[in-house]
């Protein structure tokens, strides 16, 4: 499979053509639906393409959920840019919910306590919704963890209960019989996939590093350092970094 948004697009298509009810986790509450698919988006890394993978959804009518990460090492959640994506997306119609790694805390509890720090933090600025699904997670996380007041991504109706598909580690989930079988057989889907790997053309993994690497490192310092220090901006980022 290729990961285009053309790919994407008809992914979604034809979801929606087998009588698919794309619901937002947690506000599944009373619908009827036999069908139902639950979208899901971990923002990992590649926030720049956030949005044009929603407008994709957008464009077919349907919403979904994403993730972001609230301490990632690679966008900030309180920045300009990445506040005007989330508001965007909550625009559109979509919902975004916090992407935990839960590796840092040595209990539930701890975690319950920090989400809710995390979210009290964070919803002053930005719409965000209680719901949590969590970043590389042990196994324990997948057992139908129930987080108070929250809705968790890995709770059995959106996890166990459905036939859970994701594109983790660039799998070629398209190319597998889970999904074909799944909709063959009328069962409710959640998919999760990740902004990073789709693009407009195709690209192989060497493509994807390095436009990532462009996109999200290098070229943001440059642009950065060349516009408030003039000497960064004479010698170019490139002449200094090997
Ligand atoms: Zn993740």
């Amino acid at each position: 499979m290729v990961f285009t948004y053309d790919t994407y697009k008809y992914l979604m298509s034809y979801l929606l053509k087998n009588d698919y009810e794309p619901i937002l986790i947690g506000k599944e509450k009373g619908s009827v639906s036999k069908k139902q698919l639950f979208l899901r988006h971990d923002v990992d890394t590649d926030y720049l393409g956030v949005l044009p993978l929603a407008n994709v959804e957008r464009g077919l009518g349907i919403f979904s959920t994403w993730y972001f990460l609230p301490d990632s090492s690679i966008y900030n959640l309180l920045c300009h840019e990445l506040g005007q994506i989330i508001i965007e997306l909550d625009s559109m119609g979509h919902q975004v919910g916090l992407h935990i790694d839960a590796s840092q805390y040595e209990s539930v509890e701890q975690l319950e306590a920090d989400i809710e720090r995390i979210y009290a933090f964070l919803n002053v600025r930005l719409p965000l919704s209680k719901t949590v699904s969590f970043h590389k997670p042990a196994s324990w996380l997948l057992n139908d963890i129930v987080i108070d007041g929250w809705t968790n991504a890995y709770e059995k109706t959106y996890y166990s209960n459905v036939v859970y598909v994701s594109d983790s580690n660039r799998r070629n989930f398209m190319d597998e019989d889970r999904l074909s079988n799944a909709v063959q057989q009328g069962k409710s889907l959640a998919l999760l996939t990740h902004p990073l790997w789709w693009h407009e053309r195709p690209e192989d993994f060497d493509e994807t590093f390095s436009e990532a690497c462009r996109c999200l490192g290098y070229d943001r310092i440059h642009n950065y350092l060349a516009n408030t220090a003039r000497s960064y901006a004479e010698k170019g980022i490139r002449g200094i970094v090997r």
